[in-house]
């Protein structure tokens, strides 16, 4: 379970994450779901712990990682991260790649990795390279490398904008029952209002650094808060 409150990050005087609350429980995705400079990936990074907030908590599962002077390290948060650029490490092969966390003499890392392979349909592709996959693929490795380790949070920083319309809605589909069986909570950032609608349990509607509205995506799309919120949903059918 992550759940943060009243996170808030200055740029300049600027409040580009202005007093952010939110919980995401187990098995859970939220859309964090604003136009372009809302503070999406700003709030990702204070979560991930890249960057540090100039006020505001984060606990995972209880525990502190942000809080006063209590600061975790980015790597002993328990959160797992994916970007848009999947970031694979080329000169790994895709079983390395998705190895890459785990403890390389545990006898369970293989079997995580067949396992993992298994479900994102990857285990014909275990032995290539990433320049040999095409972006779908390259995505699902993604997708397993980031799980590996049994993060119990999954950020997801527009993971599907690379794909092609087509392929992009498939892997949404084979992403969430992947994330579904781990259990992750997962907190996942889009642009796209669609892709909010699709994936999400929960939205958020970010502007301008804050959370103007929450709650399951048909609520949203039903009772937009405002006539911004209702333009920003209004491509849809
Ligand atoms: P997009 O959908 O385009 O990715 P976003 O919602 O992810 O947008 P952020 O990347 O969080 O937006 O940026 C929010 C605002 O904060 C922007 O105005 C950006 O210019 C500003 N910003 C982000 N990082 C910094 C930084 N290190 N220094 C100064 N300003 C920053
Ligand atoms: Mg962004």
């Amino acid at each position: 379970r992550l759940a943060i409150e009243g996170l808030t990050r200055r740029f300049d005087g600027r409040a580009v994450v202005d007093g952010v609350s939110m919980a995401i429980e187990a098995g859970q995705v939220s859309c964090l779901l604003g136009p372009s400079g809302c503070g999406k990936s700003t709030t990702l990074r204070l979560i991930a712990g890249v960057d540090w907030p100039d006020a505001g908590r984060i606990h995972v599962d209880g525990q502190p990682v942000v809080d006063g002077a209590a600061r975790v390290p980015p790597e002993r948060r328990g959160i797992g991260l994916m970007f848009q650029d999947f970031a694979l490490f080329p000169h790994l092969t895709v079983a390395d790649n998705v190895a890459f966390g785990l403890p390389r003499r545990d006898p369970g890392t293989a079997a995580r990795v067949r396992d993992l392979l298994d479900r994102v349909g990857m285990t014909h592709h275990a032995a290539a390279y990433p320049h040999q996959l095409s972006g779908g693929e390259q995505q699902r490795v993604a997708l397993a490398r980031a799980l590996a380790p049994r993060p119990r949070i999954l950020l997801m920083d527009e993971p599907f904008s690379g794909l092609d319309d087509r392929l992009r809605d498939d892997i949404r589909d084979e992403t969430l029952a992947v994330l579904k069986a781990e259990g992750t909570a997962v907190l996942l950032v889009t642009h796209d209002p669609a892709e909010a609608m699709r994936m999400a349990d929960e939205i958020l509607l970010m502007r301008e650094g804050r959370i103007v509205q929450r709650g399951a995506p048909y609520t949203i799309y039903n009772n937009p808060v405002d006539l911004q919120a209702a333009a920003f949903f209004s491509d849809l059918n």
